[in-house]
């Protein structure tokens, strides 16, 4: 790390793209060819292992010791014969990434030979050294250890010579330390929640899956420009630096080609990803440049967060071989578009269902209508639940800034589905008439169709979107681990899905047809959940203005949006789906402010580094030059020197105030951190570092981005946006 600016430049300049070759087999040949999957299974276990495996995972049944000993066996024989010699428990800390210890399967006997050792007990528990990960004081209230346990839900898979085994991460006492833990939970209560509302359909069913299909946004930058930047090295993102003359406005980076580069990245990304099962299809520009996205086919959300979790590290790895750094930060470059990752959502039944997927037939339309308005009512109950779900300071960049949808949280339906559901509104009270609801039926069937094709009927600005058969969640950020987000969806669909059949069974039990007791229970959640609609553009100063007449929060900041974690309301929700406990709930409100702090916290301390060690002394430098400059036309011109030194003379004063400037903002900042150290409840601290630390960020940026316009451009030491953006 630390180049100068120069050295960066040219180090860049000679970069050649890095050649990489398709594999000799078709990728539909190579694909999941590293992961013990279904096929993998069944033929390098037995029979009952492989029967006990799939009843864990189709049926959450246990698996004793005697099968997870023939598991094990089987698939150590499948790593070996791909050549591992290690393997690890992987899981997901609460610090958002992925973790993993590495254990050799070799092992000496004592009598001077050895053996490959991997049994039952390894494959289910580990005890890794978890002193360092975060637990927001569960582990001090509790007992020191953390175990691993093995997640059968999702497959095995082999990374380098390493056999890594999705696991969970729990505390002596059984509290979740990790996301994935409350994620299958919430994953179980819609299952059984989803699952009893679609048997009024169809008895047929006897599971619901939450499908999850993500979109990951990223930027690619140079690693030798990268390695110019400490900010880009420690904080992800700029904290100072002029926007370029020329940034997104042509909008010619969107699907543009993409460049040889980032497409050798691109190719191997891939390549990596298809082995490891990970179906990603999609891959193009984005809006900024050098900004790019790609995209898997949709998977059951367990699997596809941990793919998630997979890619991001596969991406970091793999872009140190082509000279990159990939920036996950949801806003890297202040003034350009930030990162996001969309994520489409939905459920599936057991009978190969899209739930909320508009059907060819009335029966299959109600059905469609009772999940899609479920899901509006849910979000319409919890929103700020959901703005929580996704508040991070990296977030708090991109919510609402004019780019990203806004923070209001608020559903998009488009235009069809919004006349279906004022039509099926103003139905008159009581039962219907079978006139009446033919007419609904067929009216759903003959509309809804048309929006998948209506491509302008997209709304971009909105947070949480219907896109023909899924909902996506955009407000989602580019670095974030999607199971957070995941958990509260499903869990506050779970809930209301559960209202919902209470509703309609009491309606039925008093002898109404089940027909009409769905409409007549679908009708009120309409009126109930209006407020949540908004079908116009959730970018302007209008919609801020109409949400706060609606009622609706916006809570822009992370300390705020936080908050609806740890309501009551909250609580309550989380232990009646036992999903989490109130111990479990306070321990990740307080990681999360506490990772709140100290991004703020460093970003503070890096900015008033640059400020001060590098940016003053060029200002110095260059002043230095001016004042020479002017001393010498004063010996050329005598008195009459000011005719020809007063821009010089300006700018020396310019320069002067902007030093000045930073010194008296910075030492500000450092004061408003000593002061906001000093409290002692991470609310307030957050609430702090938030209203009194950050906002002296921008001041500072300001002063320093003038004197990176007046200051020569040789002297400038840090590498600029457009050579960031553009050099490729
Ligand atoms: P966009 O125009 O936003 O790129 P696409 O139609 O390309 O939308 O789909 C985006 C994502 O939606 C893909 O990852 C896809 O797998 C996912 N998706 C499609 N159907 C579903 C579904 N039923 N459940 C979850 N995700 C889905
Ligand atoms: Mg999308």
């Amino acid at each position: 790390m630390g180049y100068i600016r120069s050295e960066a430049l040219k180090i860049t300049q000679d970069r050649k793209p890095v050649t990489i070759t398709e594999p000799a087999e078709r990728r539909s040949e190579i694909y999941s060819t590293n992961v013990f999957n279904d096929a993998a299974m069944s033929h390098f276990m037995t029979k009952d292992a492989y029967n006990a495996v799939m009843d864990a995972i189709n049926h959450g049944k246990k698996i004793d010791r005697k099968a997870a000993d023939q598991v094990a066996n089987g698939m150590k024989s499948w790593a070996i014969s791909k050549g591992a010699t290690h393997y690890t428990h992987w899981f997901q800390p609460l610090t958002g990434g992925t973790a993993e210890k590495h254990d050799a399967f070799f092992e000496p006997k004592g009598d001077g030979t050895a053996v490959d050792k991997f049994d039952g007990g390894q494959l289910v528990q580990q005890e890794p050294d978890a002193s360092s990960f975060p637990n927001g004081g569960i582990r001090n209230t509790f007992e020191a250890r953390g175990y691993t346990a093995w997640d059968p839900s999702s497959p095995a898979f082999m990374i380098g010579t390493t056999l890594c085994i999705p696991t969970i991460f729990v505390s002596y006492t059984g509290e979740a330390l990790d996301n994935k833990v409350p994620l299958l939970r919430a994953l179980q209560s819609i299952d059984h929640s989803a699952t009893e509302v679609a048997r009024y359909f169809d008895k047929n069913v006897n599971k619901v899956i939450s499908t999850l299909g993500w979109e990951q946004e990223y930027f690619l930058v140079d690693s030798a420009l990268a390695a110019s930047r400490p900010d880009l090295m420690m904080a992800g993102r700029l904290l100072l630096g002029h926007e370029a003359a020329k940034g997104q406005q042509l909008e010619d980076h969107y699907f543009g080609s993409i460049p040889e580069r980032a497409l050798s990245f691109m190719r191997e990304l891939e390549i990596e990803c298809i082995k490891l099962g990970i179906p990603v299809k999609t891959r193009h520009n984005e809006v900024a440049p050098n900004q790019f996205e790609l995209a898997p086919l949709y998977e059951e959300a367990n699997l596809a967060v941990d793919h998630n979790s997979l890619l991001m590290d596969l991406m970091s790895k793999i872009a140190i071989r082509h000279n990159f750094k990939v920036l996950f930060h949801e806003k890297p470059f202040a003034g350009v578009n930030g990162s996001g990752k969309h994520n489409n959502w939905s459920l599936a039944t057991d009978t190969g269902v899209n739930l909320l997927s508009p059907g060819k037939t009335p029966k299959s339309n109600l059905q469609f209508l009772t999940f899609f308005i479920n899901t509006i009512k849910a979000v319409h109950d919890h929103a700020d639940l959901l703005r929580a779900s996704i508040a991070s300071a990296n977030n708090d960049h991109r919510l609402g800034a004019n780019e990203a949808p806004p923070a209001i949280i608020s559903v998009f339906i488009g235009k069809h589905l919004t006349e279906v559901l004022d039509e099926l509104e103003n139905v008159s009270d009581g039962s219907l008439s079978p006139e009446e609801k033919t007419e609904l039926k067929l009216n759903v069937v003959g509309k809804i169709p048309e929006i998948l094709l209506d491509n302008t009927d997209r709304n971009r600005t909105s947070p949480f979107a219907f896109t023909g058969n899924k909902f996506e969640f955009r407000a989602v950020g580019s670095s974030a681990n999607c199971a957070k987000a995941m958990t509260i969806l499903n869990m506050i669909v779970s809930e209301q899905l559960r209202n919902f059949k209470i509703e309609v069974d009491i309606l039925i039990e008093k002898g109404m047809k089940k027909d009409d007791a769905l409409f007549n229970v679908l009708r009120e959640l309409i009126k109930s959940s209006k407020k949540i609609r908004f079908e116009g553009d959730g970018y302007s100063e209008d919609w801020v203005n109409e949400a706060k007449k609606r009622g609706l929060n916006n809570f822009k900041s992370t300390p705020e949006a936080l908050k609806a974690q740890i309501s009551k309301s909250t609580l309550s929700l989380y232990e009646k789906h036992s999903i989490m406990n109130k111990v479990e709930v306070e321990a990740r409100y307080e990681i999360e402010l506490e990772e709140y702090i100290k991004k703020i916290q460093i970003e503070g301390r890096i900015l008033g580094d640059i400020a001060r060690n590098h940016v003053i002394p060029t200002a110095i430098t260059y002043q230095n030059t001016l004042i020479a400059n002017v001393k010498g036309l004063k010996d050329i011109f005598g008195n009459e020197f000011e005719k020809y030194a007063s821009e010089q003379i300006n700018l020396i004063r310019e320069i002067s105030g902007h030093i000045s400037t930073i010194i008296s903002t910075v030492d500000k900042m450092t004061d408003e951190r000593k002061k906001a150290n000093k409290i002692d409840h991470a609310d307030k601290k957050a609430d702090a570092y938030c209203k009194n630390v950050k906002p002296l960020f921008d001041k500072i940026r300001y002063a320093c981005d003038k004197l990176e316009l007046l200051i020569d451009d040789e002297l400038w030491p840090l590498t600029k946006y457009r050579e960031l953006l553009f050099v490729r």
